[in-house]
């Protein structure tokens, strides 16, 4: 049903096909694959999502390895309907979770590792939703570290509690944000560590034939740290991976990864001298051959159908990525 009705779409719409001249490629976004639908983060796929998502792929596009498709599209050699898929941060379901589906149905993918918190770290955001989740009691009062105070009754309660704590906290200075998530933290007796990979899930990836790609040490918002720090995330992030892996890294995702916003030239420019060969942000597009390799734009479809999943995905490919190579 997939298979022709995706046939039908390329029929309709000449811009949904890939042709030699206009060559197109999609580069899929996910974060974490879930066991079991998570009220606290619906945004998440199950395990059984991200498998028809997969068979989808698998059937109806090319999906390449990055390094791959960031080659020929600058080659103008890219198969019809190229798409990617990526993760970010190393969460270790992307192990213990998607890497058994990826091999069920062969797709290349590359997982792009914040460093730091690898072995039982947490990142600030996770820190936020694990501590709201677990709060017992019908309010969260954190008038105390300048916030409010919040109803955490029912599971939507929550959600959108974290979901404000998060909105509340995001743009504040990261000293002030580790305080309060400090404070948080501090009020939580069992907030889990096995959220991120360990390095031996990492190192099973890599050895799975998964990609690995750096994503910083911390994940800082580029544009907000000095040159120096800028330098050592990105660069340590690299080392610490090759070194476990035994093999070069050459993808780079920036942290949020909003051009301009979230990271500058400056650090695309690193990147580059850094020896990486590709580099993917979180502007919602498609690349085509005038992309520039250290700012491909990436996309999620987030739909919960078959139908509507491969329909974005097409539709997707009208979005063109105004980050233009020189
Ligand atoms: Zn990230």
């Amino acid at each position: 049903m997939t298979s022709h009705f995706i046939r039908l779409l390329a029929r309709l719409g000449p811009i949904a096909l890939n042709t030699s001249a206009k060559q197109r490629l999609s580069i899929l976004i996910y974060h974490r694959v879930v066991s079991q639908p998570d009220p606290m983060r619906p945004g998440e796929p199950t395990l059984d999502e991200f498998s028809w998502q997969m068979e989808l792929l698998k059937r109806n596009f090319s999906v390449l390895p990055l390094a791959e498709a960031s080659q020929r599209l600058r080659e103008n050699t890219l198969p019809p309907r190229a798409v990617c898929v990526t993760f970010d941060d190393g969460y270790s379901d992307n192990e213990s979770l998607a890497l058994s589906v990826l091999k069920k149905f062969s797709i290349p993918a590359t997982v792009f590792v914040s460093t730091g918190f690898l072995n039982g770290g947490r990142m600030w955001n996770d820190s936020v939703i694990e501590a709201v989740r677990q709060h017992r009691g019908s309010t969260l009062d954190l008038r105390d570290v300048g916030l409010e105070s919040y109803p955490v009754d029912t599971p939507l309660d929550r959600f959108n509690t974290a979901d404000a704590i998060l909105t509340a906290i995001k743009h504040k200075a990261p000293e002030e944000r580790s305080a309060i998530v400090g404070a948080f933290e501090g009020r939580s007796s069992n907030l889990p560590d096995d959220l991120m990979m360990t390095d031996a899930q990492v190192l099973n990836l890599a050895n799975s034939g998964i990609d690995i790609g750096a994503h910083t040490v911390n994940h800082p918002i580029l544009s907000r740290v000095t040159d120096e720090v800028a330098y050592s995330e990105i660069a340590d992030s690299k080392a610490y991976l090759e070194n476990l892996i035994q093999k070069d890294v050459l993808g780079f995702a920036y942290p949020n990864g909003r051009p301009d916003a979230d990271y500058k030239v400056k650090h695309r420019d690193l990147v580059e001298k850094l020896g990486f060969n590709v580099a993917v942000s979180t502007h919602w597009g498609v690349s085509t051959r005038e992309s520039d390799p250290y700012q491909l734009p990436r996309f999620t479809p987030w739909d919960r159908t078959e139908f509507r999943f491969a329909a974005r995905l097409l539709l997707n490919t009208r979005r063109v990525d105004p980050l233009l190579a020189d």
